[in-house]
């Protein structure tokens, strides 16, 4: 496989925070538009659009605050998981960067 095969392939699929507006540090909740993990040091971002995070809590912009999980995808780096406000349906997703031990390299083996 080439690089530029590579990269086109991840490119598609590595990063579904893109089309949203909103990325923030789960733990600190500060801006972490385009990063892996934060300054703080968490590795959770949260993304999407129309919500809220506060210091505890993560509310939709319906004022809900409770997700169901509906989605999760497994990549060599991140995990990502999908929640659905269980009120007005608004999709909010949260990455997940891996343990450097837990990096799953069989996609690039694979194929
Ligand atoms: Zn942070
Ligand atoms: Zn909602």
């Amino acid at each position: 496989m080439t690089k530029e095969e590579t990269e086109e392939k991840t490119k598609e699929i590595k990063d579904p925070k893109q089309q949203y507006e909103i990325e923030i540090c789960f733990s600190c909740g500060k801006n972490a538009i385009g990063l892996d993990e934060c300054e703080c040091g968490s590795t959770q971002i949260i993304y999407g659009n129309g919500f809220k995070k506060t210091k505890d809590d993560l509310f939709c912009d319906c004022g809900n605050n409770q997700l169901r999980l509906i989605g999760h995808i497994n990549m060599a780096k991140f995990h990502y998981y999908t929640y659905s406000c269980t009120k007005c349906g608004n999709k909010i997703g949260k990455q997940s960067k891996k343990n450097k031990d837990d990096y799953d390299y069989e996609d690039d083996d694979n194929e």
